[in-house]
């Protein structure tokens, strides 16, 4: 979890304790491992109860059985709820007979059948809050939501996305303003080079549980009541957070869901290892524009549009660069402030196309895929201000401008800004021989 989150996840806390407070009960954050944490406080507070959000992540999977053992011992019940998904995944699992393949299409069929996500077990009552008072308000001090300071989270690395369910709430309720929108919402067709988000920019409060999912569906769902006519999925809103869905079902089911070796829905590759490649793509020194901007705007915002991340993760992968797609999930995970185990992991194995996605022969290119969306090059001159002063036509690809366009720009291309780190047609021509060669003798 890099710098950026940590802040989001603060601001998120924050937010909590307060409307807590303003209903009169408080929030209490214990810090440390849980097991020794919950076995100092069961007793000292008379704790009868632990709730915990179901997850798929291995990690919190071992926490719940650990913690369920803890309860046993120590006489308080476990309460796991779904929550952050819209269904039980395993109810899915079990009508699609145990375990994958599952395909998207699959998929949608066995929710019609399980119909609705269930509504939210119930809405608590200022009485409920103000019962759960804390143990001790003179304590509540050594509790209280911890500062950057205290984690030394470094404070000059400050997303301009403020965590939160105020501002989620906010962000959800300017989208849904603008009904016709959402009814005819394509993903598709938004774009990746916007200035501000093209989509409704809420995975990362969804992703640390600021917004319920579950309130997302349902306004869509009156939406689309009321509209005429209404995209569907894959592409409409719903469409979207059924994809989450989609690749929490499959993660819960796939051991190594995260890694290729040990992965049974991975394509395996020979992935090439090369640590200065993967370091100048990290840090947006690739020599391609359109890519080092994406690359800027996520090491800063710690959020970039979906095709953005299409086109970041092709360039990485199969496009160009033959690294593998864990090295891209990992950098992602360190910096996305939506970072999350089974989307992030399944969306990298569909664009290096190791799973889910099987028409590997569509390569992105680094200078068209933003020239179609931003000709003028907006995106780039706001993310790498070094290029701002060179004309539209060179703006994607500087390394043409004459010597002399170069030194009215401001910018030597070599010098100042570098030079493309691959030639993009000869490395994805190259590597689109590897991919084949790969699928053929696996298919074999
Ligand atoms: P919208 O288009 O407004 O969609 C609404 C919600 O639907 C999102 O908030 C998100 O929760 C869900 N959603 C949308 N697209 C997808 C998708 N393709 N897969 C699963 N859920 C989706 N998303 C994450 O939340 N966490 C990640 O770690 C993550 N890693 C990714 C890595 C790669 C390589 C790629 C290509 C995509 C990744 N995504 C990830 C999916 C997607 O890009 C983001 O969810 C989306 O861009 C978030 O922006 P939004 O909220 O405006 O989306």
């Amino acid at each position: 979890i890099g710098a950026l989150r940590w802040h989001f996840l603060l601001q998120s806390l924050q937010d909590l304790q307060k409307s807590l407070c303003q209903l009169g009960s408080c929030l209490l954050v214990l810090q440390g491992e849980y097991e020794p944490v919950l076995k100092a406080h069961i007793q000292k507070w008379n704790i009868t109860q632990v709730t915990l959000d179901a997850e798929m992540e291995p990690f919190y999977k071992e926490m719940e059985s650990n913690i369920r053992r803890l309860g046993e011992e120590l006489g308080f019940e476990v309460l796991s709820l779904v929550g952050h998904s819209l269904y039980d995944t395993k109810r899915i699992l079990e009508l699609n007979g145990g375990s994958p393949p599952l395909t998207y299409k699959k998929f949608l069929h066995i929710l019609s059948l399980l119909g609705d996500p269930e509504v939210p077990v119930r809405n608590l009552t200022a009485e409920d809050f103000q019962r759960c008072r804390p143990p001790d308000l003179g304590l509540a001090e050594c509790y209280r939501v911890p500062l950057p300071v205290d984690l030394n989270i470094p404070l000059e690395s400050l997303s301009p996305w403020k965590g939160g369910e105020t501002e989620g709430l906010q962000r959800l309720e300017q989208h849904l303003t603008d009904q016709g929108w959402v009814a005819h919402f394509t993903k598709p067709k938004t774009i990746p080079n916007s200035l501000l988000p093209s989509t409704t920019g809420l995975s990362p409060y969804f992703s640390v549980g600021c917004l319920s999912v579950r309130t997302f569906f349902y306004r869509l769902s009156n939406i689309y009541a009321q509209a005429k006519h209404h995209s569907l999925p894959p592409v409409s809103l719903q469409g979207q957070l059924l994809w989450r869905e989609f690749f929490y079902t499959v993660a819960s089911a796939t051991p190594n869901f995260t890694r290729m070796v040990g992965n049974p829905i991975c394509l395996q590759i020979p992935w090439y290892e090369d640590a200065e490649k993967l370091h100048k793509w990290k840090t947006a020194q690739t020599g391609f524009p359109w890519i080092d901007a994406i690359m800027t705007q996520l090491q800063q915002e710690g959020w970039i549009h979906h095709l953005a991340r299409h086109a970041v993760a092709c360039f990485l992968t199969r496009g160009d660069l033959w690294i593998s797609w864990e090295e891209g999930m990992k950098v992602f995970e360190e910096m996305l402030l939506d970072a999350d185990y089974s989307i992030n992991a399944g969306n990298w194995m569909w664009l290096s196309a190791s799973a889910f996605f099987h028409q590997y022969t569509r390569i992105f290119c680094p200078v068209r895929f933003g020239k179609r969306t931003d000709p003028e090059g907006k995106y780039i001159r706001k993310y790498l201000p070094i290029l701002k002063n060179f004309p539209p036509k060179y703006i994607y690809e500087p390394w043409t401008a004459s010597e002399e366009e170069q030194k009215q720009a401001g910018c030597i291309i070599g010098q100042d800004y570098p030079f493309p780190m691959v030639n993009h047609k000869e490395v994805s021509d190259h590597n689109l021989q590897l991919m084949k060669q790969v699928r053929e003798e696996q298919q074999r």
